[in-house]
């Protein structure tokens, strides 16, 4: 355990704030009604650790937005701050917490842990997953040495970088793919198997820029498969040219295989660049990276999955204010 002594739990909302009519419905319920107060009040602290609890937003994450994010960064930049906190543990909903994790990650790499957890059943069922999950995100929060952004669920530490949601109804509904996961928590002791995500100092410039960025750019994701088509990208494109409010500023291919993109896509694609629409590649498949070829036209994301391919072409056109 550290020698600091808060674990700062942040509740968004999501389904381990979730209640339902009856116990034994798991699906049926409103996510995001249980305040963070109340989840943190069914669980028992570390020894020698002490929990405070701020409720950021209350919301089903599929509705996530930008400035629930702003605000969230901001609140795990101030906490992370101060000298007796370990760490901050964000308490989410599973269909975006792999955004959340990416985007915390890309603005903070902080040298202090930051823990996504969630549930996969609201916190009225027969058997609440919520609880185990956010009793082990505040011992990954509470051990010393932890760092970075990491989503834990069903006993798994997994990286901002890899975690993915793979499943829509298992408890373990998540996977870091290739990587694998970073660690587990086991009886409330982290066996980690890989590194903690690195501190990066160029975070803080992302940070700054992000919070003062009047407005956000607006990155689309388009998806490349049989018969794909180009006309999206031309009404887009048509719009911007037309002086749209809030026009499209980049545009994430999710690609097949090693990157590759139904020809009437790509010639889409190349007009956009070519009019200054910035274009990335990503691969829709769920594991593996797009090996770079020579003499591609298009950038690609590497590993980044589209949603986060998303994020870091977001991150990367973010202007400072005038
Ligand atoms: N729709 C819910 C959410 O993402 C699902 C969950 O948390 O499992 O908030």
């Amino acid at each position: 355990m550290s020698t600091f002594s808060r674990v700062v739990v942040l509740g968004t909302g999501g389904t381990i704030a979730g209640r339902a009519a009856s116990a034994g419905d798991n699906i049926g319920y409103t996510a995001a009604e249980v305040g963070v107060a109340q989840l943190l009040a069914g669980v028992d602290a570390p020894a020698g650790v002490t929990l405070a609890a701020e409720q950021v937003s209350q919301v089903d994450s599929k509705d996530m937005s930008f400035d629930i994010w702003r605000r969230l960064a901001d609140r795990c930049a101030a906490w992370l701050a101060e000298p007796d906190v370990a760490g901050v543990v964000i308490t989410h909903g599973t269909d975006t917490l792999e955004e959340t994790a990416y985007f915390l990650q890309s603005v903070l790499a902080p040298d202090k842990p930051v823990v996504l957890t969630c549930a996969m059943r609201p916190a009225t069922a027969l058997a609440p997953d919520g609880p185990q999950n956010l009793r082990d995100a505040i011992v990954v929060a509470a051990t010393a040495g932890a760092r970075g952004v990491v989503a834990v669920c069903a006993g798994t530490v997994h990286a901002a970088a890899d975690v993915q949601k793979v499943h829509t109804y298992r408890l373990d509904a998540f996977d870091s793919g290739d990587a694998g996961p970073l660690g587990y928590v086991e009886e409330g002791e982290v066996r980690r198997l890989r590194e903690w995500p690195a501190v990066d100092a160029s975070a803080r410039q992302r940070f700054e820029t992000m919070l003062a960025a009047p407005a956000w750019p607006r990155v689309e994701i388009l998806v490349s498969h049989a018969d794909a088509r180009g006309t999206i990208v031309d009404a887009l494109l048509l719009a911007r040219r037309q002086g749209e409010v809030e026009a499209v500023e980049g545009l994430v291919l999710a690609a097949t295989g090693n990157g590759t993109l139904h020809r009437s896509l790509e010639e889409a694609a190349l007009r956009a660049q070519a009019d200054g629409v910035a274009v990335l590649r990503a691969t829709r498949c769920m594991q593996g990276r797009i090996l770079p070829r020579p003499n591609e036209k298009l950038r690609d994301a590497g590993a980044l999955t589209p949603v986060k391919a998303r994020i870091a072409l977001m991150l990367e056109l973010l202007k400072s204010p005038a």
